[in-house]
């Protein structure tokens, strides 16, 4: 997680992403203070792990979520309503409808798992943004999915399974660090991260060179966007010795806001687009 002078750095060499800083720090302080569910029942059982990982598949049965108990998250998942409602006033009035709509303690831990495990969520004026709910759910469950990591590591191997969807909870990449060989990329959804060895795009498999491109690097050093004209698929890529600094994915989600208003001008469409219509970044330079 990235400290405190870092963040203080970054608001210092990008004033124009100040506030998606802020809010970024807000939130790990709020991370650090969560006390996580125990969500290890929405794994499939330990000894069908390693053949589900060998199939292709990952660990967490979406469905189990649905007897999970939420009551931890369903915590976070208010205080991040608070802290949406202080930080960003234009979205204010979603975070009241959507605190309206799911409630309060049992209440809202039950229609968060609802939502988890049969994709039911409770009716929300179209005030709501389209992604402000999974978003909202994705950093409240955050302090919950990282002790996933430790099952997930006894029968996980980057080599065995070289996939372009995260091992844990199957959602495609929302972000990816070059390396010498290959690709790390991290989940659009979790906190988990693997390599990837396979050219082209990761959304769709093309590896035509002429459908690939990188654009719009000039916004932001040391990261690019490889965009796919097929599927219109686009993947914000970081230079991690570029930036000079390891890779905190969360964080370089915010950093890299401008790309998404960038390549989404284009037409370009991404699974973690819900973070750049969280944020209006004033930012000239990716108009
Ligand atoms: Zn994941
Ligand atoms: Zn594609």
């Amino acid at each position: 997680m990235a400290t405190a002078t870092l963040i203080k750095r970054l608001m210092r060499e990008r004033p124009h992403l100040r506030e998606p800083l802020q809010f970024y720090r807000r939130v790990s302080e709020l991370w650090a203070a969560s006390a996580p569910d125990d969500l290890t029942r929405v794994l499939v059982d330990p000894d069908d792990r390693p053949l589900r990982l060998a199939r292709g598949w990952p660990l967490i049965d979406p469905p189990r979520f649905a007897d999970a108990d939420l009551s931890r998250t369903a915590d976070t998942w208010r205080r991040l309503l608070a802290l949406m409602r202080t930080r960003n006033p234009a979205l204010a009035g979603a975070a009241d409808a959507v605190d309206a709509a799911f409630g309060t303690g049992s209440r809202c831990a039950q229609h968060l798992a609802a939502m988890l495990g049969h994709q039911t969520v409770p009716p929300l004026p179209p005030t709501v943004p389209p992604d402000f709910t999974g978003y909202l759910v994705r950093l409240a469950l955050r302090p919950s999915l990282v002790p996933l990591l430790i099952p997930l590591g006894e029968v996980f191997s980057d080599r065995a399974w070289n996939r372009p969807v995260c091992p844990l909870c199957g959602f495609p990449p929302g972000l990816a660090e070059e390396l010498e060989r290959g690709r790390r990329l991290f989940c659009s959804f979790c906190p988990a991260g693997w390599s990837y060895t396979v050219v082209g795009c990761a959304f769709c498999g093309n590896a035509a060179e002429q459908h690939l491109a990188c654009a719009i690097e000039e916004v932001e050093p040391g990261y690019h966007v490889a965009i796919c004209t097929r599927c219109k698929g686009y993947l914000k890529t970081v230079h991690a010795h570029e930036v000079g600094r390891e890779i905190d994915p969360s964080l370089e989600d915010l950093v890299t806001v401008p790309l998404d208003h960038a390549a989404q001008l284009e037409g370009y469409l991404s699974p973690t687009a819900a973070v750049a219509s969280a944020f209006e970044v004033r930012d000239d330079r990716a108009r």
